[in-house]
């Protein structure tokens, strides 16, 4: 068993694809073991992207990440780490595969609708950015 974390980004709460981005998730067996809707403060998202702190479109991104509410989910289930980036598809969303959420609902690259964490290590790092363990459940 896996966990990940899973956000959908201010673009998806705007475009009301919230419950359409679950629902893929509880399609493919994903279950949620927390979730929340929060709006990041400017040095929140920064404290979260730290790893693109040196990436041209860091403000871009950060100032957008903040530009509205996002709910933020820890993710379970066997794989679920590579799970959730194949049902997210590709960032940039015109060389995302047909039937992934970015290929369906995303605006640009930097707008593209979802997060997710990328490895094992990430994973750790981004859950306990938001959530500490009395808000996850355990089965
Ligand atoms: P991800 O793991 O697929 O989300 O992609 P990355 O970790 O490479 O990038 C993090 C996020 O930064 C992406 O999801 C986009 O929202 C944004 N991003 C990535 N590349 C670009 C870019 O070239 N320009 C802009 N403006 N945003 C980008």
């Amino acid at each position: 068993m896996e966990r990940t974390l899973s956000i959908i980004k201010p673009d998806g709460v705007a475009k009301n694809v919230i419950g359409e981005v679950i629902k893929r998730f509880e399609t493919d067996g994903i279950k949620i073991a927390a979730m929340k809707m929060i709006q990041l403060t400017k040095t929140q998202a920064k404290g979260f992207y730290a790893v693109h702190k040196e990436r041209p479109f860091f403000d871009s991104l950060t100032d957008f990440m903040t530009s509205g509410p996002i709910v933020v989910m820890v993710l379970e289930g066997e794989d679920v780490i590579a799970g959730n980036r194949k049902l997210m598809g590709a960032t940039n969303f015109e060389e995302a595969k047909e039937g992934t959420i970015r290929k369906d609902y995303a605006t640009n690259i930097e707008k593209n609708v979802v997060h997710g964490s990328d490895a094992p290590e990430t994973a750790a790092f981004e859950i306990g950015y938001f959530f500490n363990d009395l808000e996850i459940q355990r089965r």
